[in-house]
């Protein structure tokens, strides 16, 4: 698909993998006759971390998909195939063309992940050294970064908002972007429903009878571009984790409008009372599975909310169950990019707990005698997805409780889910499921023992561990893990009003159940691998 000719171009404008944005920054001004578009399949993207072959193929058929559409429109494409220009990375991508093309500018929108914008950096200062050493003009000038008005909230009115509060807390950043956005709101300026928050409504367990009249979620059969790609990703990453029989993800905005027209009128209806709910083969429940349309910027987060909120003044919906979704995508998405930006690097690093355990590897196959994680992890093999509370509950949680080191369980969660993008995946994992940077926008840890995930789910009944039991044989280990965790910092769970009751329960313990359970998990803890 490389139709852009190698002469020299006005604007080479890089377009990355998650910028499939027609209406992005990197498009003003633009002239289809003197500039170039660039869009490179980095290698390194599916291999820094072990990368999900859905995530593979989703990126890369939808990249392709794009750059189809843009050459329909009279783009100039240079576009860089893994089986046309081989296996290199976008930093070798990008200083190839920036030679071939000699550009008198390079266009980019900033990148979302800051390990790419400092390899593109660090290839755009390669280069410009060479242009500077053979008398060429020096590109570290010429290099654009645009803003990515993707965002419903700038980098700059985050950083703004979050000033020198040490502690962040989404609920105030959330009502301000109502208030700013106009959303759910009624005329004299008050939230509708007289709440800012119908959280407290949207926990409910699908009880013994299990989840009832659920609806279907609909079918994208993949198309010649999308077989390519599959045939492509089997060979060149055949060892990597996932199958591709099951693939069924929007890779074009043709299909992922189909994909939120049937969320709105399928499942949104149902969306909250259930939304933390767990149960055996229910891989999306009313879930929108619209994260990946978004992060690849095939949708924008306005017209999704818009469409929600539209659907419920016209059909009369429930406003705990729009409310719930519109949070998630105006509140916790929009927080979650600013802290992403705000806290890194360090948020990469951080490991607030010193744990060290090595991420156990059933992780990778499901294959452990937790029926929870056995399921959680099914889920996210087969299908690249596993929905928030799985993510926070199960997988994350466990990472806490069995003191696994937050990088290997963040790298894990950037390889497995279509919708992993660091600016979003690494606030999630490493601040809210592992408290690794010590509660900088959470009141306390996510921990909890089996007997949340029985009331939750299903699970329970299919394991040959017990939920109740925390000590000795047949203990469950969330529930071992979850003492132990509570007994290793009694002192600052005690001093913490949202952890002080867990410390009372456990401070009913004797001393021989305490030890007991010590006892437990630290065979646990040194056998990981056998759970
Ligand atoms: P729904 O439940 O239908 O929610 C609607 C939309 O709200 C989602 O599509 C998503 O765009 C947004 N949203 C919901 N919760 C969050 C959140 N906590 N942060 C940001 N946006 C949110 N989401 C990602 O998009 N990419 C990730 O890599 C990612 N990693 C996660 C890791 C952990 C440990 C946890 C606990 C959560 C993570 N999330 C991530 C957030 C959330 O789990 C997913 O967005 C959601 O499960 C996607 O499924 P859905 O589209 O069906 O979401
Ligand atoms: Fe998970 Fe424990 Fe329940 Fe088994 S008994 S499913 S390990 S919570």
């Amino acid at each position: 698909m490389n139709s852009c000719s190698p002469t020299p171009c006005r604007h080479l404008v890089l377009i990355l993998g998650d910028q499939l944005d027609e209406a992005s920054s990197a498009f003003d001004g633009l002239d289809p006759s003197q500039d170039c578009l660039l869009m490179i399949e980095g290698a390194q993207e599916s291999t820094h971390v072990w990368s999900h072959k859905i995530r593979t193929t989703l990126f890369l058929s939808a990249m392709r998909h794009f750059a189809e559409t843009l050459v329909a429109r009279g783009w100039r494409v240079d576009y860089r195939g893994l089986d046309t220009h081989g296996d290199v990375s976008l930093a070798v991508g990008l200083i190839a063309a920036l030679e071939q093309h000699r550009p008198l500018k390079l266009i980019g929108v900033e990148p979302g992940d800051c390990r790419v914008r400092s390899d593109l950096d660090t290839a755009i200062e390669t280069v410009a050294a060479q242009a500077l050493t053979t008398g060429g003009h020096s590109l570290d000038r010429l290099i654009e970064w645009r803003e990515d008005r993707h965002f419903l909230c700038s980098l700059p009115q985050f950083k703004k908002w979050a000033g020198k509060s040490t502690s962040l807390r989404m609920e105030f950043f959330y009502r301000q972007m109502r208030k700013q956005y106009r959303v759910l709101m009624d005329d004299s300026g008050e939230p509708v429903g007289g709440q800012w928050n119908f959280d407290a409504d949207n926990r409910k367990s699908f009880g013994k009878a299990g989840p009832q009249n659920v609806p279907s979620t609909p079918r994208f059969e993949p198309d010649a571009v999308t077989r390519d790609v599959i045939s492509l990703v089997n060979e060149k990453f055949a060892g990597h984790p996932g199958e591709l029989d099951q693939f069924n993800w929007p890779t074009s905005r043709a299909q992922a409008l189909q994909a939120l027209d049937a969320f709105i009128k399928d499942r949104l209806p149902g969306f909250g009372p259930h939304e933390d709910a767990m149960w055996t083969h229910l891989d999306f429940g009313w879930h929108s599975l619209l994260s990946s349309s978004l992060n690849l910027k095939l949708l924008h987060p306005l017209e999704v909310i818009l469409a929600a909120e539209a659907a419920w003044k016209e059909r009369d919906l429930d406003l705990a169950s729009v409310e719930g979704f519109i949070r998630q995508i105006l509140g916790w998405r929009e927080f979650m990019r600013g802290v992403y930006f705000l806290d890194m690097p360090g948020l990469k690093t951080a490991n607030h707990y010193g744990h060290q355990n090595a991420l156990p590897a059933w992780y990778w196959t499901g294959n452990t005698k937790m029926n929870c994680m056995r399921q959680a992890i099914r889920q996210t093999l087969s299908n690249g997805y596993s929905h928030h509370i799985q993510r926070l509950m199960l997988t994350g949680m466990f990472g806490v409780t069995a003191q696994i080191e937050p990088q290997q369980v963040c790298d894990w969660y950037l390889a497995v889910y279509v919708d992993a993008v660091e600016w979003v995946e690494l606030p999630n994992t490493a601040g809210m499921a592992l408290f690794a940077n010590g509660g900088r926008f959470t009141s306390k840890p996510y921990i909890a023992s089996g007997a949340y995930v029985k009331r939750m789910s299903n699970y329970c009944s299919g394991c040959q561990y017990q939920p109740e039991t925390r000590a000795g044989a047949g203990a469950c280990p969330m529930t071992a893990l979850y003492w132990n965790f509570l007994d290793m910092h009694e002192e600052s769970f005690a001093n913490n009003p949202r952890t002080a009751l867990m410390v009372k329960n456990l401070q009913r313990m004797n001393d021989a159940e305490r030890n007991s359970v010590r006892a437990t998990a630290k065979h646990m803890l040194l056998h990981l691998n056998e759970l």
